[in-house]
C-alpha cells in the first residue's frame, strides 16, 4: 500500500508539474495609432475610456520609443518578435503575404502546445494558430476591407462558430466592431492561452482629422466600450497588454529646407532634416529657433545614426517644432500650411511621439514606468506565457513589473 501511495503521489506531482498553467494566459490588444498621450493625458482630453484607464491604473504602463519604419505591419511584427523591422523583414504593409523571418510569440506558444488565436494581426495570412482571421486585402490596402475577403482566409469553421454565438459578427465590412466581437467570442467560448487582436479605426480617423482630434477621441471611446464588453468574459488569470504601433502628430505646417536655404542635396528622413555639406549645415544652424523657420534644434549625429541607418552621409541633423513636418519638396514656400491631417513615420526620438504599453492582470504590479523601447515588449510578453523568443535580446520588463 505504501508503494501504491508513493506512486500515486508521484503521478500527482508529475501531472501538476506538466499541467497547462492556468496562470499563464495573455491577451494582446494592438490599437493602431494609440499615441501615449491618450493614456497619459486622458483627463486633460476629457476621455471617457474607463476600461483603458482601469487597465493602466491597475497595471504597468509606459510611453514607448518606437522603431523605423513605424508602419503597423512592421511594428506589429516587432511587438511579437522583439527584433527591429530590418531583422524580421516585414517592413510595411506593401503586400499581405509577408511573414516574419524570425520566430513569433504565437509560434513560440504553439511549440509549447498552447492554444493561440489571431484576429486581424499583421503578417499572419499563412500563420499556424488554432484560430486565425488575418488582415488581408487584394490590390491596394484600404480603410474598409470586405468581410468576405477576410473570412475567406479565416480558420475553417471559425466564422460560423463566432456568427452562431454573435450574429453581428458577419457584416459587409470588417471593422473594429467585427474584430472585437470575434475577440469576445474567443475569450468566452474558446479560452485561448494567447490571443492577439489588432484594431485600426483610430489610426484611420487620425489620418483624416488629425492627431488626438475630437473625432478620434470619439473613436477611442467607442473602442474602449467594445474592449470592455469583450474582456467581460476574460478567462481567469489572463494578463492583458495594450500596445500601439506609433504616436501621431498633426501636420499643421510643412517645412521645406531645400527651399529655405536653396540646396537640393538636403535630405529628410523620419522627419529629421539632414545636411550633407558643411555649408548646408551652417545655413541650417542659422535658422534654428528663427521666427517661422519651424526648425527646432540640431540633433547629435550619433543619436540620429542609431535610429536612421541611411543617415550615414550627413554632416548635421535638425529636428522641427511640434506639428511642423519637414519635406524634401523643392516647390512651395519655405514654411507653409500643412494638410492638418494626422501623420507618423517619424524617427523614434521625436518629442511627444510615443506609442503605448499597458500591461494589467492579477500578476502585474500597479506601476508607472519611464519610457521603454518597443524591443522590450516581446520578451516581456514571452515571460508572461513562459515561452522563449531566442532572438529577442532586449531586457524583459517582467522582473520589474510582476507582483
Ligand atoms: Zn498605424
Amino acid at each position: 500500500m505504501r508503494l501504491l501511495a508513493a506512486v500515486v503521489s508521484l503521478v500527482c506531482f508529475l501531472s501538476a508539474a506538466t499541467a497547462p498553467d492556468v496562470q499563464r494566459r495573455l491577451l494582446v490588444i494592438a490599437i493602431d495609432g494609440l499615441d501615449a498621450r491618450y493614456i497619459l493625458d486622458a483627463d486633460r482630453l476629457h476621455l471617457k475610456i474607463p476600461t483603458l484607464r482601469r487597465l493602466a491604473k491597475n497595471g504597468a504602463s509606459a510611453g514607448v520609443i518606437g522603431v523605423l519604419p513605424d508602419d503597423s505591419w512592421a511594428t506589429g511584427t516587432t511587438i511579437v518578435t522583439g527584433v527591429a523591422p530590418s531583422a524580421h523583414g516585414v517592413l510595411g504593409s506593401s503586400s499581405p503575404n509577408q511573414n516574419s523571418s524570425v520566430p513569433t510569440l504565437w509560434q513560440a506558444a504553439t511549440a509549447e502546445h498552447r492554444k493561440t488565436a489571431l484576429l486581424f494581426w499583421p503578417a499572419t495570412v499563412s500563420a499556424q494558430a488554432d484560430y486565425n482571421c488575418p488582415q488581408y486585402w487584394e490590390g491596394q490596402l484600404s480603410a474598409d476591407l470586405p468581410f468576405d475577403l477576410i473570412s475567406s482566409k479565416c480558420t475553417p469553421g471559425m466564422v460560423q462558430r463566432i456568427s452562431s454565438a454573435y450574429p453581428v459578427f458577419s457584416k459587409s465590412q470588417w471593422n473594429d466592431s467585427t474584430a472585437l466581437t470575434g475577440l469576445r467570442y474567443l475569450l468566452e467560448y474558446e479560452e485561448p492561452d494567447l490571443t492577439l487582436v489588432h484594431i485600426t479605426d483610430l489610426g484611420q480617423e487620425q489620418h483624416e482629422t488629425g492627431a488626438l482630434s475630437l473625432y478620434s477621441r470619439e473613436v477611442l471611446e467607442n473602442q474602449d466600450e467594445m474592449i470592455g464588453q469583450a474582456i467581460s468574459h476574460l478567462p481567469a488569470h489572463t494578463q492583458i497588454a495594450v500596445v500601439s504601433d506609433h504616436g501621431f502628430e498633426t501636420e499643421d505646417y510643412v517645412v521645406r529646407p531645400r527651399v529655405l536655404i536653396g540646396s537640393k542635396t538636403i535630405q529628410v528622413r523620419g522627419g529629421l532634416i539632414g545636411a550633407r555639406s558643411t555649408s548646408d549645415a551652417n545655413a541650417l544652424r542659422k535658422l534654428v529657433g528663427a521666427r517661422k523657420s519651424g526648425i527646432a534644434k540640431e540633433v547629435a549625429l550619433e543619436e540620429v545614426r542609431r535610429a536612421i541607418p541611411d543617415a550615414s552621409g550627413w554632416t548635421a541633423a535638425f529636428s522641427t517644432l511640434p506639428n511642423y513636418v519637414a519635406s524634401e519638396s523643392l516647390t512651395g514656400k519655405g514654411v507653409g500650411p500643412g494638410s492638418h491631417k494626422g501623420v507618423h513615420a517619424f524617427w523614434p526620438n521625436r518629442p511627444n511621439f510615443r506609442s503605448t504599453f499597458i500591461l494589467s492582470g492579477d500578476r502585474v504590479k500597479s506601476i508607472r514606468l519611464p519610457e521603454i523601447s518597443m524591443l522590450r515588449i516581446a520578451p516581456t510578453l514571452a515571460d508572461i506565457l513562459g515561452v522563449k523568443l531566442p532572438l529577442a535580446s532586449a531586457a524583459s520588463l517582467w522582473p520589474q513589473i510582476k507582483k
